[in-house]
């Protein structure tokens, strides 16, 4: 070993060009390692096992330099890379201070690239890059979706047609074969004392190769018979010589592939880092939390998630590693709703009984029972000093914008300015009408913009403020809102950014949230005073995803639409119907009604997008509604022309509003009774709600009418729930079930994290976490102890990188 160490600092001398040795490093390591059994020798093998197929030989410059370091230090110390502690049992303390920083095996970490291992070439490296599996921590955490059962052991003589199983055999023959003029694979014969066994495998000559005769093979797989005789069909295989197994006779794990990444190549990398690593993945959780919650260390947990001994260890497993990730999300969550609460005072605001009676009794219809309870948790948050953080979900037509509109009085009546933002300028002017009609108690109007309601005893006003306002307008409302005469104000996120100053601002009210981003709604409370935060949406949202992704926020739920709706009469029409389907939108726009037809989703880019919709709208403009007048929006067009064709639509100068996806967010125009979709199977049913939910807003019986070209049966199955479901909740789950959270909900946007281990359904799980957030949170509110450090700096990582990317 002194050789060696002489060696490496000479190789280190010489700037790591492999000259240190007559022939190359790599010859030199392969004689020293022969026969040396020392534990050198041992740290030595392990150093090797880190290096690519190719060799240090292969290894660039700074490469070359991190593993002599690396070995070199693990040759001072002593306290190298080979210490072999059996994972399930708890390391002496010292090595757990240790295990805080991930150490380094030969400069290896667990943020090293998966292409230091050894037998991972380029090829192969790209393959799990596609996976998403880049660096050795990643591929720790490649679970496999589910597992093989081979643990039943049977002799050949009991084996059972039709089951996996496993045989223990010795091999008698084994040759290539050809079946039939293509076919080519190999066959074998094995046998045990209790009878032999022909063994094929379809199209893989190279098993034969590897196999001889007197070879003893663990087999798994199932069972068939052909010609009478059983037989085994590319079953996994392997040698019973190996130390373990791990293709066979085992719960042997089914892991995500990608095209040209074999199974049997996974496995054993699996294995192979499992056996180097899992005992350096630093465990950021106090042993309190770890014994409450009854986590299984994290080392014996990633071992059984890859290679259970049982399937209740394997849910064991699971369910120790989501509770990590669940509690890592939930503290984040809980201390930005800390951090709020905890920035400043807000005013208290509240209505009287006989003004809030006043103004109930002032609607011209009676609120609905889940409009009055949400309208009571609303009232009973902002009559504290705590700033509220309130998420009102509520379906499209639920009537959120009255319960926002008694708490923008509140904060009226209470001395305070109040705003609402909307995501696009058309929805503030909508706002800013429907407010109005509110507060107008049926009459006039004092005049533009300011109004005496009778229970109020004294003038409401309220402002519209959008960037496109003539610039003498726009300044005069600033102006108001800064001097604090307006009481509420109406507009775009402009009103916050721009050079407006509230000095009054008590409430403020944020309309269709996942269009605003996690920084914007930060950047909205640094604004001056601290206000109370009411967040309005029409998504549904379940309620793990609603824990997760607005977890700082409390929930108040409109679950109940108001009485009479008529149903939007919802179809799925085939392509042979497509002439059919438009005579009858020309039937509807002759009967003096609009249509919106919204193009199929293209997601390469926007742009490509764009131009689809082009052709699409001109289509339609020239061959088939030459005569209608006819508008489009999309997403390269400018916001500007876009409002003025919704306008357009709104004001009924267009009979049919052509757009892609943008118009999601839209508009309420009662007169629209057609919501046409092309390419509706490419769709979720949660944004094919929301595109339902633009028309029926008036008294006209409409229609949702979903095209499809070509629908697989999963997307058939999916067009036929939107004919049956009319809950926007129910489709949400039924969404979540079908595609996962990733297309549900697009992960950038909402700040969403992605799950590695925990499923949106663990709500049972996701509760403990939350609790157990809680209670470390209250004893620790910086988790500052010495125990709560490393989990503290976990989940400010977690949260930066999402921030960062949300911003
Ligand atoms: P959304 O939740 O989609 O924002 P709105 O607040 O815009 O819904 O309400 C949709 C329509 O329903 C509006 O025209 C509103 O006046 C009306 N509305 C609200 N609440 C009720 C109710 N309790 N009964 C009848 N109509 C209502
Ligand atoms: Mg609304």
């Amino acid at each position: 070993m002194e050789s060696l160490r002489k060696v490496l600092e000479l190789e280190r001398a010489k700037g790591f060009a492999d000259t240190a040795v007559l022939g190359g490093l790599d010859g030199f390591l392969r004689r020293l390692l022969k026969g040396d059994r020392s534990t050198a020798g041992a740290r030595l093998r392990t150093a090797l096992r880190v290096l690519p197929a190719r060799g240090y030989a292969g290894l660039a410059t700074g490469e070359r330099r991190r593993w002599v370091e690396g070995l070199l230090g693990a040759l001072a110390d002593g306290s190298g890379p080979a210490r072999a502690s059996p994972a399930e049992h708890r390391a002496p303390a010292a090595s757990r201070r240790a295990q805080a920083r991930p150490p380094a095996v030969g400069g290896v970490t667990l943020g090293s690239s998966i292409e230091v291992l050894k037998g991972v070439s380029r090829a192969t490296a790209a393959r799990l890059a596609r996976l998403g599996v880049r660096t050795i921590g990643d591929l720790l955490y490649h679970f496999p979706h589910r597992y093989s059962d081979f643990a039943h052991i049977r002799p050949i003589s009991q084996i059972v047609v039709g089951e996996e199983q496993t045989v223990l055999a010795t091999v008698w023959t084994a040759a290539e074969t050809t079946m039939g003029r293509r076919l080519k694979g190999s066959e074998a014969v094995v046998g045990d004392e209790t009878g032999t066994l022909r063994v094929i495998w379809w199209g893989q000559r190279y098993v034969a190769r590897q196999l001889r005769p007197g070879m003893r093979l663990a087999l798994s797989g199932r069972v068939t018979v052909f010609r009478g005789q059983r037989q085994m069909e590319n079953p996994e295989y392997e040698p019973l010589t190996s130390d373990d197994l791990i293709h066979t006779a085992r719960l042997v794990p089914v892991y995500p592939l990608t095209e040209g990444l074999s199974p049997r190549v996974v496995r054993r990398l699996a294995k192979e880092t499992l056996d180097a690593f899992a005992d350096r993945v630093p465990d950021t959780m106090p042993p309190s939390t770890q014994e409450r919650l009854g986590l299984w260390p994290v080392p014996r947990a990633l071992r059984q998630m890859h290679y259970p001994d049982s399937l209740n260890a394997a849910e064991m497993a699971r369910r120790s590693l989501a509770l990590r990730e669940l509690l890592t999300i939930q503290l984040g969550v809980l201390k930005r709703r800390q951090a709020w609460q905890a920035s400043g005072r807000a005013h208290p605001l509240g209505l009287s009984p006989a003004a809030l009676e006043g103004f109930v009794a002032s609607l011209p219809f009676s609120l609905t029972g889940a409009q009055r309870r949400s309208m009571a948790e609303i009232a009973a948050d902002i009559a504290r000093e705590v700033p509220m953080s309130r998420l009102l979900q509520g379906d499209v037509g639920s009537g959120k914008t009255v319960v926002a509109t008694a708490a923008l009085l509140a904060a009226a009546a209470s001395g305070c300015q109040g705003a609402i933002m909307a995501p696009t300028e058309i929805l503030a002017e909508q706002h800013y009408r429907t407010i109005s009609a509110l507060f107008s108690d049926g009459g006039e109007p004092l005049w533009s913009g300011v109004f005496q309601p009778s229970y109020l005893g004294r003038p409401l006003r309220v402002t519209l403020l959008t960037g496109s306002l003539a610039a003498k307008d726009k300044a005069a409302a600033q102006e108001a809102i800064s001097r604090g005469e307006v009481d509420i104000a109406i507009g775009t996120h402009a009103l916050i950014q721009e050079e407006v100053s509230f000095p009054r601002l008590g409430l403020v009210v944020v309309d269709e949230q996942h269009r605003f981003g996690v920084m914007q709604r930060a950047a909205l409370r640094a604004k001056g005073s601290c206000p109370h935060v009411l967040v309005m949406t029409a998504t549904p949202i379940p309620r793990t995803l609603a824990l997760t992704v607005y977890g700082d926020l409390d929930m108040s739920l409109i679950d109940e639409m108001p009485p009479g709706r008529k149903r939007v009469k919802t179809i799925h029409v085939l392509p042979h119907e497509r002439d059919e389907t438009y005579g009858f939108v020309r039937e509807q726009v002759q009967q003096g009604r609009q249509a919106y037809i919204i193009c199929p989703l293209v997601e390469e880019s926007e742009a490509i997008a764009a131009k689809a919709a082009v052709q699409e709208y001109e289509y339609l403009a020239r061959e088939v509604f030459p005569d209608l007048r006819l508008g489009l929006v999309h997403g390269r067009v400018p916001a500007v022309e876009r409002e003025v064709q919704m306008r357009a639509f709104r004001d009924g100068r267009l009979d049919i509003l052509v757009a892609t996806a943008v118009v999601e967010v839209g508009i309420d125009v009662a007169n629209a009774t057609v919501m046409l979709v092309e390419g509706a199977d490419r769709f979720g049913l949660s944004q094919l709600h929301q595109f339902r939910g633009r028309v029926g807003r008036g008294e006209h019986q409409s229609y949702c009418i979903l095209l499809s070209e070509n629908p697989s049966e999963e997307a058939q199955e999916r067009l036929r729930l939107m004919e049956s479901i009319y809950d926007g909740f129910r489709l949400a789950e039924e969404d979540l079930r079908l595609r996962g959270p990733g297309e549900y909900f697009g992960t950038r946007q909402t700040g969403l994290p992605d799950l590695k281990v925990a499923r949106l359904s663990d709500v049972d799980l996701l509760e403990q976490a939350r609790a157990e957030a809680a209670r470390l949170l209250e004893g620790d509110p910086a988790l500052a102890r010495p125990e709560h450090r490393p989990l503290a700096r976990e989940v400010s990582h977690l949260w930066g990188r999402l921030t960062a990317e949300v911003s």
